[in-house]
């Protein structure tokens, strides 16, 4: 059973390309973004409103919350396909989804990079927010919070990148192309 991370920047199409893999290669979506947001519309979940704040402006979940959601899932899932989206987002994460894969006797297959140019990202989700209807959008869907997660994602998550190619395991694919070339281009990296 095939273990992938997807890697990139908010906004570079991650969601779209695990939503791809779900419906292409019968893949199981887990996104610690939805856990986290399933846990913000718990009335009954004791960090729910923590987590809401967070989420809002854009900063990381504590790793001991975010942790504790998603081992519990690695395990359920063991003998399914999973795509990691949105996990880990910094060392410390990948470290402890390296160990509980290895708890099970799994290891992860591959973490493929959407690389795209930062400054045209910002540019397109400038452009994404002023064309969404305002009750169409995600809390954390404005440009300061958008914005304030690229640069977490620069401090936190870029240092993955270096992880994973150490191990002999990151692939890149060119996130500036079209939605269908970079499905096509992830199938022949998984396939
Ligand atoms: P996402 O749906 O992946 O864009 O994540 C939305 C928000 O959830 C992020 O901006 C963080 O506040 C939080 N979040 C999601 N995944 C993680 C994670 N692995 N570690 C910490 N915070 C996370």
């Amino acid at each position: 059973m095939k273990k992938i991370v997807l890697l990139g920047a908010p906004g570079c199409g991650k969601g779209t390309q695990s939503k791809f893999l779900v419906d292409r290669l019968n893949f199981f979506q887990l996104s610690t973004g939805d856990l986290l947001r399933d846990q913000t519309s718990n009335k009954n979940s004791k960090y729910g409103q923590q987590i809401n704040l967070i989420m809002k402006k854009g900063d990381l979940v504590p790793d001991d919350l975010v942790i504790n959601l998603i081992i519990e899932k690695i395990i359920l899932l063991k003998n399914e396909n999973i795509i990691f989206d949105g996990f880990p987002r910094n060392i410390k994460q990948a470290e402890v989804l390296d160990d509980s894969l290895e708890n099970i006797s799994m290891s992860l297959d591959f973490a493929i990079l959407i690389d795209v140019d930062f400054k045209i990202l910002e540019q397109r989700i400038e452009n994404r927010i002023k064309e969404t209807e305002n009750h169409e959008r995600r809390d954390d869907d404005n440009i300061e919070t958008l914005l304030k997660r690229i640069e977490v994602y620069k401090t936190n998550t870029f240092p993955i990148i270096e992880y994973y190619k150490k191990k002999g395991i990151l692939r890149n694919v060119d996130g500036m192309d079209t939605i269908d070339n970079v499905s096509q281009e992830i199938l022949k990296i998984i396939n």
